[in-house]
């Protein structure tokens, strides 16, 4: 039987008490430590040290990734002699940005990715391969590699790519789990299909999928998912993690989110104006760390959209479990009354087999609303295409955006506007706000 922590099992209310005692310490922490935080607290006249401090929760101003790039090294809450590993992440303003850790800090994110395994039914003795990077001061890397040696399972450092090296790694040293971004995997089977490879002889049953999400917003599989699962007989486990947050989410076997735990991150889902939103509905996804020594975050506003699911998982934890990330903030689309994601967008339209490729345009008209466009490449005529789609659209998005058609070489040139190397379906011509 894998470990759960205790708090896991408990009620909800429990975890959130047990949560107050944790705010609490971070606050006195960050005052202490973290010259940004410090900052923070002097400018709104607070102290963290007060009884009732958490009344003062909800007022405290949150935190982005600008406040990151542009004061880095104010969130540094321990002496640089102190620090054991510089990792970095994209920015937002294109200079990366850095997260130091502790010491203390990678036995935190052994312990996270171990409970990740855990939740996986993984167990030790077991071989497991890691398929992406261990190095460019890529923090999931090494979380991955030292959660297996808590475990006290095997790593198998492949690294990404090279699909030929892959499946002879697997055939070598029969590894029973791997990790890998989901669409790599879908490279794996259509190698493993031109080389004559058998997948039922391999011992691989499990995959933790990382980077992209493997459901939609039903928690129901989603095409990539299902592309990967008709051909391959493995359960894959998503998650959903950043460098900033130093945290993962983590599913069980039951497939219904990823399970959020309450002794390492405190989670909030905010809307627009800041405030908590109605259960069930989707929110940004705000967390405050527990236990980071270097770089803690309060009320830290990832840019992620998720649902939260709260009541009690078959698996018997009874934590809060988020849902796939429905999109980035900044991307939301607010057209004819609906909110969506570019997302939702692309995963309808990925189910249609005769759109061949597609760009997703979202643009404002005069009057400031938004709207939307769809570019597609269709194997049928317009009409056909337009009769298809359109209760596809109807009943999965609620609204039916505008269609433009176009040839392969057209959306080819869309796609790649600036001769980048990743195609762009997603085209936002909205002014900045
Ligand atoms: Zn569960």
């Amino acid at each position: 039987m894998s470990f759960i922590p205790p708090e896991e099992l408990k009620s909800l209310e429990q975890q959130i008490a047990f949560q107050d005692e944790k705010r609490k310490a971070l606050l006195a922490y960050l005052e202490r430590h973290s010259p940004f935080y410090k900052r923070l607290f002097a400018g709104l006249q607070l102290d963290p040290h007060q009884s009732d401090i958490l009344d003062y929760w909800c007022r405290i101003p949150t935190t982005d990734k600008d406040d990151l790039q542009n004061h880095n090294f104010d969130f540094l809450s321990i002496p640089r002699n102190e620090i054991a590993e510089y990792t970095s992440s994209s920015g937002t303003l294109g200079r990366p940005v850095t997260i130091a850790l502790s010491a203390n800090d990678l036995q935190r994110l052994a312990y996270n990715e171990y409970l990740s395994f855990c939740s996986m039914g993984l167990e030790p003795g077991q071989a497991i391969q890691l398929m992406l990077t261990l190095d460019r001061q890529f923090m999931a890397g090494m979380a991955y590699f030292s959660g297996l040696q808590k475990l006290g399972a095997a790593a198998i450092r492949t690294g990404p790519g090279l699909p030929q090296m892959q499946w002879e790694t697997i055939q070598r040293l029969q590894p029973e789990g791997i990790v890998a971004v989901p669409g790599f995997l879908l490279k794996m089977i259509h190698y493993a299909q031109e080389h004559s490879i058998d997948l039922k002889t391999c011992k691989v049953n499990k995959a933790l999928v990382i980077g992209e999400s493997i459901r939609d917003e039903h928690l129901k599989s989603n095409v990539l998912a299902q592309q990967i699962t008709s051909e391959w007989d493995i359960k894959l486990y998503g998650t959903y993690a950043s460098t900033e947050m130093q945290t993962a989410f983590t599913e069980c076997h039951a497939g219904a989110g990823g399970h959020h735990h309450p002794e390492l991150i405190y989670v909030e889902l905010l809307d627009d104006a800041g405030d908590p939103v109605a259960p069930g509905m989707p929110g940004e996804v705000t967390v405050s760390t527990f236990g980071i020594e270097a770089m803690p975050l309060l009320r830290y506003r990832t840019g992620d959209i998720c649902r939260a699911y709260t009541e009690p998982c078959s698996c018997g934890r009874k934590t809060l479990r988020l849902g796939p990330v429905l999109g980035r903030k900044k991307q939301m689309i607010k057209y004819k009354g609906t909110t969506l994601y570019p997302p939702a967008v692309f995963d309808l339209l990925n189910t249609v087999r005769v759109i061949e490729e597609y760009v997703v345009e979202v643009d404002a008209d005069e009057a400031g609303q938004d709207r939307m466009i769809l570019h597609l490449c269709s194997s049928v005529p317009p009409e056909e295409c337009r009769r298809l789609l359109y209760p596809a659209l109807q009943s999965r998005l609620r609204v039916v955006p505008e269609m433009q058609f176009h040839s392969a070489e057209q959306i080819h040139q869309m796609q790649y506007p600036a001769a980048g190397r990743k195609p762009q379906r997603f085209m936002d011509k909205r002014k900045p706000v």
